[in-house]
């Protein structure tokens, strides 16, 4: 079975879903979102980057699905006493070697212990369907309704984004949708509208959504991996935040903001 890189494992999480996570980052993205704050995760390979000591250090290792499964399982106590469980993110996990996300998924949810799916969905849907039995939360990224926007920004269409969002929400998946926000460019009333406009005509249901203020901490990471950072991207007003908070909830949705 071919294996997927993982370039870190995160104990003790609680920015990747509900209570306490262990969350395992697959190195690897098919889409370059021009704010990502994890720019080590989009390379599918192994790479030099700077460690703390200012020593560059190969970033990005293979895993045996049992060590995962005995990594995730240490935990198992502080998953029950908080509602936690595993996140799989990245990069994109969905992206990786399928037989081996589908296997550890179903491992870890034969053990009890509930599995989030971290996706941006630029995926494929055939993938989506080999972990629908066992995963039993998506954090699903929408970045951009509209299309070409998604497109200038990322490198790729919104159009399987919102299929596969479509097909998650048709077969009664639970979904925590999280809006990366941007000023001016996605926290507009416009595209506000447009978005609750598709959600509701696409009948999606999403059980609550997470706004996430754009921010640059990962600027720091582009240095050490030799990278330019180029990102010029503005923080929305607490005002924005507020507004498009409101919207959400009083088409039924409760909102977070933040991870
Ligand atoms: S989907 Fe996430 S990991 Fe991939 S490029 Fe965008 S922000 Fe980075």
């Amino acid at each position: 079975m071919r294996k997927p890189i993982i370039f870190n494992i995160q104990k003790f999480s609680t920015h990747d879903g509900p209570g306490i996570r262990t969350t395992i980052f697959f190195k690897g993205c098919p889409i370059q979102c021009q704010w990502c704050h994890n720019p080590e995760s989009q390379s599918f390979k192994p790479e030099p980057m700077l460690n703390k000591d200012g020593q560059a250090e190969l970033l990005g290792k293979t895993y045996e699905i049992d060590e995962l499964v005995e990594i995730a399982t240490k935990d198992e106590l502080f998953y029950d006493q908080s509602g936690g469980g595993v996140t799989l993110s990245g990069g994109e996990v969905m992206a990786q070697p399928i037989e081996f996300i589908e296997e550890l998924t179903r491992r870890l949810a034969m053990r009890g212990i509930s599995v989030a799916i971290d996706t941006c969905g630029v995926v494929s849907q055939r993938n989506l369907e080999r972990v629908l039995p066992y995963a039993d939360l998506y954090l699903y990224d929408l970045k951009f309704i509209d299309s070409q926007q998604h497109k200038k920004y990322t490198g790729a269409t919104n159009e399987k984004v919102l299929n596969n969002l479509k097909f998650l929400s048709d077969h009664q998946a639970r979904i925590i949708l999280r809006l990366i926000l941007l000023k001016d460019l996605n926290d507009t009333d416009d595209i506000l509208k447009r978005t609750l406009a598709w959600i509701k005509a696409n009948h999606i249901h999403v059980e609550e959504v997470s706004l996430l203020p754009y921010h640059d901490f990962g600027r720091d990471k582009y240095r050490k991996l030799n990278r330019e950072c180029t990102q010029n991207f503005k923080v929305p007003t607490d005002d924005r935040l507020a507004v498009i908070k409101q919207a959400w909830e009083d088409y039924g949705v409760p909102v977070k903001i933040g991870g």
